[in-house]
Formats: structure tokens, sequence, C-alpha cells
């Protein structure tokens, strides 16, 4: 008699299916609540995700994955990795906060993208002879709870690869912070060796990452030596090596060599090779298989998703399986009991963190008895999970003819514009705008009244034509202050809007929105994705209203302002039941038809922002070519319906462009508009080394500060442009949108900026 194969869970989210631990944060950051009620509401928080997690009959149960902000700044304070910026805070909690959040003394630590996902992590600061001391008391706190729980847990441990790739050198080395794996592997060694004391038989789950991105090439010599070392380090750990989002092919055969007990990898992101599974099974490890996807909301196939690990299994014995999620459940919402509002038949279709338990614990029962050994309510829930599939690929509510009819004719529309040259010629002759145009990103301050106007709104405080009279007000007070500051190119403000893309996403049909599908994205701060599940259309014009409204306000040229179908997809739960790029095309038609309406309007100048484009950008080199097609064609759809003399604009967050140039430039957008007030202008250095000809607006200054540009400061920077690109080719800007800003920072701020533009232009 075989064993029952065993289930996994990666990781669970922490902040709480009410955002429990969001408001506890908050109120102690306020001052409202003590720590001690932080550590009550936490405490709370991982008792009950374990019970969940038993409850599934999940057997391998994570501690560590909770964290009060960030599970990366964990590793720093658990491997005493403290920067000396930091080190005259002796509180510790108020140090853990200020190295996350900065205080009036410090500034915080830098924050990036956990990867592909819209998770951001801190930074590691590191330094040669930095030092480090290792305290395992967290992780001792939580690994006891969990054992009064009734819960031999697994303890999750960010690996030294990935910490050390995600870190940054901070002393003054040519260097990456690789450089200084030999000064902080003892640190892990010691780790370990803590740990092993803490029970007869540990499992640790070290989560790898970085081995699932190019990087992985230059690692695979470290990799041995890493995992050598940290199975000599503790005699009584498992240790499992976990990698998501991508495969891990080159990284693989090393660790196979390794006494590590198994492997971890992602079937649902990934294509793993046979080689891969050849190389565990000949060294007799184990194999984590992620199958349940960790990152999306779709149910699975249960059916299929049992089929693929007995393919599996002809490779790796069945006993030395192990079926898990494909990675942490931190990046989807928590349970969908709290959805009152979607329709009955798309809830249906979804699965949420606690949904995705029952699936994993379906499939690894059915994998490791087969169908017979389910029991009524499993079988049930086999039978429904076969509907439900059934139902997605034929609903009319994800499949809509005329939708599918247009997506026929969608390879015509895949191409760029005519030559720049030609476009630019009408457009100046058209606008007659300056060198040096000053504009605005789009938005203005969203004060309190902007939002507690659509709040009441929304919930049916006020009528629509009391709202739209509110709205008009706002927009008005916000033009007529742009033409007192003597800006050229003139915005609405986007009062209307409270986020760039759920704005959209509310008015296409196709996208569905949770009332409660939180995802954390750094520190206590969530973000409620919309839900792409089936084919988009936009049934009537989105923002035509206001900016016509705003238009005869002013002679002055009025940008309609527009988010690109990339960022939308990008920034969404996306269906599962099509290609990612079919769903583009459809966002992108949408997004054409809008462009199309303000222009007939006689709105000329449109703003196509593609704040995500870059973060889609895949893993791995080798998927890359395809994302930038279909990315590009998106763009180009979208916009390729705008006349000669129609000006397209498109901004963008970021000012890294150095490997993806030639993209940019393709994309073929009139004027951008960047970020490059906090990276100075060597990044715009590339623009004209590539010979870069169109329009940019390289931001002056930088909106995320309170503080206000002075003119000599802004002028100074104006300057230092000019020595780059040509006066004709540039605009002046912010960095981004002012919607966080208060009314008094941007007024000052924009004056500013026009002053010191007018100043430099007379100097021309
Ligand atoms: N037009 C948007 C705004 O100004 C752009 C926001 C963004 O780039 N994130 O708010
Ligand atoms: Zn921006």
């Amino acid at each position: 008699m075989s064993e029952k194969t065993k289930s996994w869970v990666t990781g669970f989210a922490r902040i709480g299916e009410q955002r429990e631990l969001k408001r506890a944060l908050e109120s102690f950051w306020r001052g409202d609540i003590s720590f001690k009620e932080v550590i009550e509401v936490s405490d709370m928080l991982k008792t009950r995700h374990w019970k969940y997690q038993k409850e599934a009959g999940v057997d391998f149960v994570s501690v560590n994955d909770f964290s009060l902000y960030d599970q990366t700044l964990d590793m720093i304070e658990i491997l005493g990795l403290v920067p000396d910026r930091f080190k005259d805070i002796a509180d510790k909690q108020r140090r853990y906060f200020a190295m996350a959040r900065g205080d009036a003394n410090h500034t915080a630590m830098e924050m990036t993208k956990w990867f592909n996902t819209n998770y951001h992590y801190i930074v590691p600061e590191l330094a040669s002879g930095m030092g480090f001391k290792v305290d395992i008391s967290k992780i001792v706190s939580e690994y006891t709870a969990a054992k009064r729980e009734g819960v031999d847990a697994k303890i999750n441990i960010i690996g030294p690869l990935t910490f050390l790739a995600n870190a940054r050198r901070v002393d003054g080395s040519n260097e990456d912070a690789m450089g200084l794996y030999d000064e902080i592997m003892p640190a892990y060694e010691s780790l370990f060796e803590l740990i092993g004391r803490l029970d007869e038989k540990i499992v640790v789950q070290v989560e790898e990452p970085v081995l699932v991105t190019d990087r992985a090439v230059e690692l695979s010599l470290l990799v041995k030596d890493a995992y050598d070392r940290l199975c000599a380090a503790s005699s009584n750990i498992d240790i499992y090596v976990i990698t998501y989002f991508d495969h891990a092919s080159e990284a693989v055969p090393q660790l196979a060599k390794t006494p590590i007990k198994g492997v971890g990898l992602d079937f649902v992101y990934a294509q793993v090779e046979s080689e891969v599974l050849d190389v565990i099974a000949q060294n007799g490890k184990e194999l984590v298989a992620g199958i349940i996807d960790g990152r999306n909301i779709w149910i699975s196939d249960i059916e299929k998703k049992v089929g693929l690990l007995n393919d599996i299994a002809a490779t790796i014995p069945k006993e030395r399986i192990i079926v898990s999620t494909s990675c942490s459940l931190l990046h989807v919402p928590y349970r969908l009991d709290y959805e009152k509002k979607l329709d009955p038949q798309i809830k249906e279709w979804l699965a949420f963190g606690i949904e995705k338990l029952d699936e994993l614990s379906l499939v690894t029962k059915l994998f490791s008895k087969g169908p017979g050994a389910l029991d009524s309510e499993e079988a049930l829930k086999f039978a429904r999970n076969r509907e439900a599939n059934e139902s997605r690929k034929n609903s009319i509510l994800i499949h809509d003819q005329s939708v599918q009819n247009r997506m026929k004719e969608i390879s015509k529309l895949k191409k760029r514009r005519p030559p720049f040259e030609e476009r630019i010629v009408l457009q100046h002759e058209k606008f007659k705008y300056p060198p040096l145009c000053t504009t605005t990103i789009g938005s203005f301050p969203q004060t309190p009244e902007v939002r507690s106007v659509r709040r009441d709104f929304k919930n049916g405080k006020i009528d629509k034509v009391e709202y739209i009279g509110k709205m008009k007000e706002f927009i008005k007070e916000c033009v007529e202050f742009q033409e007192s500051v003597g800006l050229e190119v003139l915005v609405h403000g986007e009062f209307e809007r409270n986020d760039m893309v759920e704005y959209f996403g509310e008015q296409l049909k196709g996208v569905a929105f949770s009332e409660n599908g939180w995802v954390q994205s750094y520190g206590s701060r969530c973000v409620k994705p919309p839900i792409i599940y089936g084919d988009v259309s936009r049934p009537q014009p989105m923002t035509l209203f206001w900016s016509e409204f705003a238009q005869s306000l002013t002679q002055k040229p009025m940008k309609g302002m527009l988010t690109g179908p990339v960022t939308i997809l990008n920034w969404s739960f996306v269906r599962d039941d099509q290609q990612r790029d079919q769903t583009c095309f459809q966002i992108a038609l949408s997004i054409r038809d809008e462009v199309d309406d303000l222009q007939k309007a006689g709105i000329k100048m449109i703003q196509v922002d593609e704040a995500a484009f870059k973060e889609g950008y895949p893993l791995r080199k080798e998927k890359r070519p395809a994302y930038e097609k279909f990315a590009l064609e998106s763009f180009w759809i979208a916009t390729n319906v705008a006349e000669n003399d129609t000006q397209i604009h498109t901004h963008m967050c970021y000012s890294d462009f150095n490997d993806i140039i030639e993209t940019i430039e393709a994309m073929d957008a009139d004027v951008i508009s960047i970020e490059t007030a906090r990276s100075g202008n060597t990044l715009l250095k590339i623009f004209k080394e590539h010979g870069y000809k169109k329009e940019i607006g390289p931001g002056v200054y930088d909106i995320h500060s309170p503080r206000i540009p002075s003119v000599e400061e802004i002028e100074k920077q104006i300057y230092s442009l000019l020595e780059v690109l040509p006066a004709r080719q540039l605009w002046i800007n912010p960095d981004c949108g002012l919607k966080t800003r208060r009314w008094e920072e941007v007024k000052q701020s924009l004056e500013n900026m026009v002053k010191a533009a007018k100043k430099v232009r007379a100097s021309l």
C-alpha cells in the first residue's frame, strides 16, 4: 500500500481577508494603537491561516511567510544585515518600520518589484565588511506557535542567491551585491545551524526565484557551492529549494548534485523540460510540483492537473512527488465568500486563495488514490469543477460574437502610422506650440473633496446631474489654473478617476470587479485588480464627455487622456482561456475607438499612458520577443487610427530604457513623457545615442516628493537636458501625474516650471 501523496503550499497571504493587518499597522503608525495590539492581530491572522490550510489537509504549511511589512526586510533582520544608517535607532520595532517607510531622520530603504509581480520588496543595502548577527527569534516564535496549533510547519527562507541578487551594494564597489557572496554565506550557514537546533527534524523551504531569471546562467556555479554549504550547516534539516515564475533548467542539474531533499518547480508559468525531470529522478530528489496557479484567479481544470501529475510520474516515482501551488498565495485574494455582487456565473469560474486550497487537496487525492477514493462531497466538487470549466468554454458572458468578428480583421490593424517626419510637420502647423512646450502628465490633486464627490455618487447620495455639475467645477478650476500659470498644453485633471486602470475597466464589457479581492502590493498597501473574464469591448465612449467639456473651456490644446492596452492588461487578472495577446488586442480595439471618437470631436492631442509597459516584460530573454511583438502591436492598434495631424502622446513612469529603446522607438508615439527627475539625464542619453527623432518630455521634477523645486533648479535641469537633445525635440513637464500632491505644492511647482521653461526658451 503506497503512502498518500503529500501537498504543499508555498506561502500564504498575510494582510488578512478583511485587511486586518493593514488596519492595525496604519492605526499603529498613526499612534492610535500600541505595538502589542498589532502583534495580537498578527497572531490571530497566523493562527487563522494555519487553520485554513490544516482543514484543507495541506501537509506542508509554512511559518515565516508572515511578515509585518515584507519578508525580504525580515531576512535583513534575521541575518542581522541592518544598514549602518539605521543603527542609531535602538528600538527594534521603530527601526524595522524606519527601514521600510523612513522617519523624520531616515530616508526609507528602496523598494522594488518582486520579479514580475506587482508585489514590492525592500532592497537590502549591503557593504563589504558590514558583519552580521543572526537573530532567529521571529522564526522560533512562529515555529513554536504553529506547533501549539498542531501544525508541524516548514520554515520559509529567502535563499542566499535571491537575497544577494535583489540587494544593492552601497560600499562604492563596481561589483554588484553578488560579489559579497563569500561574506554573506556564513550568515546563512549560521542561520541554518540555529534552525537545526529547533527540533529533531525540520523542513526548510528555501526560495530561489532568481534561478528562473536569465541570471541563472551566471549563477549556476554558485548554486552547488551554496547548497552544499547550507546542507552541511545542519544535519537534521530537509532542504527544499523552491523556484517559481518560470523554468529553472540551468540550476536544477547543479542543485541535484547537492544533498538537498527536493526541488520545487513551477508547472504553470514554465515549460518544464523532460531532461530536468530526468535529473531530479536520477539523483533521487523529491519534486515539489507547482501546479495550482498561485498568481491568477481562475479555477483549475482538475482533470488536466491530475493528468499533468501522471505525466510527471512517468519520470519521477510517485512517492517522490509533492503537489503544490505554483508560488505563494500572496499574489491572489483570500476568498470568494465576500463577493456578493459578482455575477454568480463568473464567480463559479474563480478560485481565490481558500478555493485554491480546496483544489490542491482534491487534485492531490485524485492523483494519489484515484476517483474511487473521493468521498461524496469531494466527488461533487470534482463534478462541479468539470461543469464550470465546460460552461467557461461556451458562455455568452465570455464569448462575444461581435468582438470575435472584429478580431478576424485585426491583422490589418497591426501596423505603424505613416512616417513621423510627415506627421510632425502637420502637427506643428496645427498646434503651433513652441520648443520646450510645457504640459503635465494628466492628473491634478485628488483632494478629499474630489474623492467625496465620487464616493457620494457611487453610494447614491447625489444624483448624476449633481455629480456632473461638481466634476465640471473641478475641471473648470483646473483649466483656469493651467491658463493662469501659462501652461501651453492643458489637461482636464482626471477628477472622475480613482485609478487609471479601474476607471476604464469599469466601463469595458468583459471586465468585472471584486468587492474584496485585495492583493498586497507593499507594506499595508493593497490593490484590487480588475478581472478580465471575457471578450472585451467598449459599449460607449469612456472619456469623451469630460474631454470635450474641458476643451470647450480653452483655446489651448486639451490632451485627451487614456490608459493603454498593455497597462490595462498588466494590472489585471487576465483570463487564461485564450492567449494573453488576444485579450490585449481586444482592449486595444476599445482604446482605438476612444481615440477615434476624441479626434472626431476635435481633441487632437491624445495621451495613451503605458505606465506598466516595461513591468510586463517576461523574466526570460527567450520570451521577450513575443511580448514585445504583441505589446507593440496592441499600442499600434490603439493609436494608428489617429490622423496625421492628431498627435499621440504616451507616458511611462520610468526611464531605464537601455535594453528596450528600440521597442520604445517602434511604439511610434509622437511625444513620450518619462521619468528622469530622479535618475538624471544620463539615462536620457540612450535616446540620443539611438538617434531617437521623436519628441520627449523628460520629467523635470519629482512629483513623489512634497518638495517644491525652485525656478533655478528646474532651469538647470532643462539646460542639462539641452546638452543631450535639441529644444525642438523637448517638452517640459513633471515626471508623473499630480494626483497625490496638494494644490499648494502643485501651484508653486508648476509656476516655477513654466517660468523656468520660458526663461530658457528666451535665452535660446
Ligand atoms: N495620466 C496619469 C496621471 O497623470 C498617469 C499615471 C501614471 O503614469 N501612473 O495620473
Ligand atoms: Zn507616471
